[in-house]
């Protein structure tokens, strides 16, 4: 009974340490790790132990006997992985590093700035240290970046991080500064006076354009927008989203635009105990959308979602939920892979023109977004690939024109970090150029800021690592710190401006009150997306907790004689 990797596995490798017989891969240190759309169990080294199981932050590993219908994929899928890089050749059990001390056990205090998911994992990383004392800032008032604002609502297992995150936070030298944006509410060279070091884990939170006419029109939004809009972001609320015409078209073909496809396409019922937030939900439950057409310029074989992604939407297709046509604009789907297979068996199913649809469309781009005061169509041209100079294969026009009549269009042609504050910034990459985290002595950066827009909320884990490891290197050859003044008086700085601080108990506050509400709807949280209701709920707890005695006076035990 082998154990199986699924959908919601987001490559954190919490799996390959606990297994004893070392056959869950690719682990850290094998070459294809980095690129790793997921990791898989070698059915035929695993033991059953169910070690890999209680692991997993996000519930991904299940035994196979207890996998549903829509997670069978999986068990071949992880198989085959075994095929192609047998298990024989590797170590016998999984590399642990030694854990690494201070030559200099000096009290150290580090900022990280963003509490995304390589913010957390850096912190944690960080407090392996007894010395280090973390302060992680977010602009928000509420942490965990996309894991809360960017993970899809029908995505629950894969939110589960979050509680992986409430253990990084409960650790005693752990703290949070919320609702602080570095750059506007403190500058960089402040934070830098306070601290031995500071990590920028701050994200890329801004979407590529299209490069077309008319995508300025109204109804012609970016996924990043929607995505925040559904999910609570306060910065994306009053976002007009119309839902009154029949077609929508996402350009871009990645997991972000199979994630708006589906949130469009499916029964609102079926996100109604979700974290989905209120608003958004109540406008998709009148929605008139009948067909999502999601565009790739190049053909199946070059398709930017993930085979995971894919499996659970051959689901949902297989369910009726949905259904999900694929035009492949004349290229053949590819033979002998798992994504030619998963796209073959859902051109196998039957359609009904009562569901809702998913449209993949292949060797089409985009060339002008239509429409005169907002947006009526998208004008497309079918492509076909070329070698270019450097062997890949590109798309490039054929002349072959048409439009597309529909009321959104989506760009989700990628993400693209902002410039913050004063550091260094890449305008092509969108990212902080360091040297494997590094960006002085002093200043480190993780996450997508510092390798940009790609991997899983799992892969940041080892990407804070090699960023933390850069910082010991240079704590340990003295090159950081001590800092000119005490951190302790940024909050008075802070509240000198005006700024409202929310710290790890009034996060827990408005984290209770958001489930409290949700729970009364049978829902996982109601999330509060306005950020002074935010402020207001958890300063009002506040109040509270300081007004509660802290040991309330026990009446006295009876005497029972
Ligand atoms: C729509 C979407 C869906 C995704 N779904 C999945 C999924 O299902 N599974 C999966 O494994 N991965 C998923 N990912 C990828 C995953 O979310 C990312 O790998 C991860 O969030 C990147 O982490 P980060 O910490 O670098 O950035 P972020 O998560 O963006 O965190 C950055 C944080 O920095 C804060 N910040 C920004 N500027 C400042 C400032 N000036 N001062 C203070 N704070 C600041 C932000 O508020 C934010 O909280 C998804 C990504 C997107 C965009
Ligand atoms: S069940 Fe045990 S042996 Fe099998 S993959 Fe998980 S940890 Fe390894
Ligand atoms: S999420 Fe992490 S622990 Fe779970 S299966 Fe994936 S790599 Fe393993």
């Amino acid at each position: 009974m082998p154990y199986v990797v699924t959908q919601s596995c987001c490559s954190d490798a919490s799996c390959v340490l606990a297994c004893p017989v070392n056959c869950i891969h690719p682990a850290p240190g094998d070459p294809d790790f980095a690129t790793a759309e997921m990791l898989y169990i070698d059915p035929d080294g695993c033991v059953d132990c169910g070690a890999c199981a209680t692991a997993c932050p996000v519930d991904a590993i299940k035994p196979h006997t207890l996998l549903t219908p829509a997670e069978e994929p999986f068990l071949a899928l992880n198989a085959e992985y075994f095929e192609v890089f047998p298990h024989a050749d590797r170590a016998p059990v999984a590399v642990v590093p030694p854990q690494r001390r201070l030559r200099d056990p000096r009290p150290v205090r580090v900022a990280v700035v963003g509490a995304g998911p390589a913010g957390l994992y850096a912190a944690d990383e960080l407090l392996k240290h007894p010395e280090l004392r973390v302060d992680v800032l977010d602009r928000l008032p509420t942490p965990h970046g996309l894991v809360r604002a960017g993970v899809a609502p029908d995505h629950q297992r894969t939110k589960q991080a979050e509680r992986l995150f409430r253990q990084i936070e409960e650790q005693p030298a752990f703290g949070y500064l919320l609702g602080v944006e570095v750059g506007r509410d403190v500058s960089r060279a402040e934070l830098d006076e306070r601290y031995d070091a500071v990590i920028w884990t701050v994200g890329a939170s801004a979407d590529k354009p299209l490069h077309v006419p008319g995508e300025d029109l109204p109804g012609s939004l970016s996924a990043t927008e929607v995505v925040g809009w559904y999910n609570g972001h306060p910065d994306h609320q009053d976002l007009a989203v119309d839902l009154g015409h029949e077609r929508v078209v996402v350009v871009g073909n990645g997991n972000v635009a199979l994630d708006v496809a589906r949130v469009l396409t499916l029964d609102p019922e079926r996100l109604r105990g979700t974290d989905i937030a209120g608003l958004p939900w109540a406008q998709l439950a009148q929605s008139r959308v009948r067909e999502v057409v999601v565009l790739g310029r190049r053909g199946p074989a070059q398709a930017a979602f993930t085979l995971p992604e894919l499996v659970g939407l051959v689901a949902l297709a297989e369910q009726g939920v949905v259904d999900v046509v694929v035009e492949t604009g004349g290229a053949d789907l590819p033979a002998d892979t798992p994504v030619g297979r998963q796209l073959a068996r859902l051109r196998s199913l039957p359609t009904d023109p009562s569901r809702r649809r998913i449209v993949l469309r292949f060797l089409t781009q985009p060339l002008a977004v239509l429409g005169e005061e907002r947006v009526t169509g998208l004008e497309v041209e079918r492509t076909s690939l070329q070698p270019g100079p450097d062997g890949t294969l590109r798309a490039v026009g054929t002349g072959g024109t048409e439009v597309l009549e529909c009321g959104l269009v989506l760009r989700a042609v990628g993400y693209h970090g902002r410039e913050v504050a004063d550091l260094p910034y890449d305008p092509a990459t969108g990212t902080v150029p360091s040297d494997r985290g590094r960006v002085e002595p002093g200043t480190y950066v993780a996450g997508w800021v510092k390798r940009g827009p790609t991997g899983f909320i799992g892969t940041n884990k080892s990407c804070a690592q090699e960023t933390v490891a850069r910082l010991l290197d240079d704590l340990d050859a003295g090159l950081v710190g001590p800092p000119a003044r005490d951190a302790a008086d940024l909050g008075a700085l802070l509240a000198s401006r005006g700024v409202t601080v929310l710290d790890l108990s009034d996060w827990r506050a408005l984290d209770a009150e958001e489930r409290r509400r949700g729970a009364a709807g049978g829902r996982v949280r109601a999330k509060i997306v306005d950020r002074e209701e935010m402020l207001r709920v958890a300063v009002e707890a506040r109040r509270e907790r300081v007004a509660r005695p802290r040991y309330a006076s026990r009446p006295k035990a009876r005497s029972t004689r």
